[in-house]
């Protein structure tokens, strides 16, 4: 799978693993051991998978809003921000809680601090991203929109 698209699912609530040394039979040794969805650019896996009875999608498109249409499409995601910030740090797939911005003052820059009040920390010690609903969140919720009009404007064109 796309790194940036294991990010992107990651965002939108879903665990989504990517590693980029996986081999064909790492991806379908854990679909099969955590029951999960392989999602790749090579027909071949997908043939293999599904032939074991996985569930895979091939997602062969160039633009990150035209591989979230076919995951929308092929898998149901639901193309908008959660509602309640992340639902998991999109660095390491682990989930994140509410910090007080005062314990990470030294982390973040002092615009940052003036411009922002609420912040989340991953609960993974190794990694420990910090987040807000910085320009960065803004951009996302503007690709899903873009997204969400592409899929209505192909819907209306199909009737
Ligand atoms: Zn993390």
């Amino acid at each position: 799978m796309y790194h940036r698209l294991a990010r992107w699912l990651r965002m939108l609530g879903y665990d989504a693993v990517y590693d980029q040394d996986f081999v064909d039979q790492d991806f379908i040794h854990l679909a099969k051991e955590e029951n999960r969805i392989i999602l790749t650019r090579d027909e071949d896996l997908k043939r293999r998978a599904q032939k074991l009875g996985l569930q895979a999608v091939t997602i062969d498109a160039p633009t990150i809003e035209e591989r979230l249409i076919i995951l929308h499409k092929e898998l149901g995601v639901e193309l908008a921000l959660p509602e309640e910030f992340l639902p998991r740090c999109t660095i390491c797939n682990s989930e994140i809680r509410v910090i007080d911005s005062n314990e990470i003052l030294d982390q973040i820059s002092e615009i940052t601090q003036l411009h922002y009040k609420e912040f989340w920390i991953c609960k993974n010690p190794e990694c420990s991203q910090i987040y807000w609903r910085g320009s960065h969140w803004e951009k996302m919720g503007n690709t899903l929109k873009d997204c969400r009009e592409i899929i209505e404007l192909d819907k209306s064109t199909e009737d």
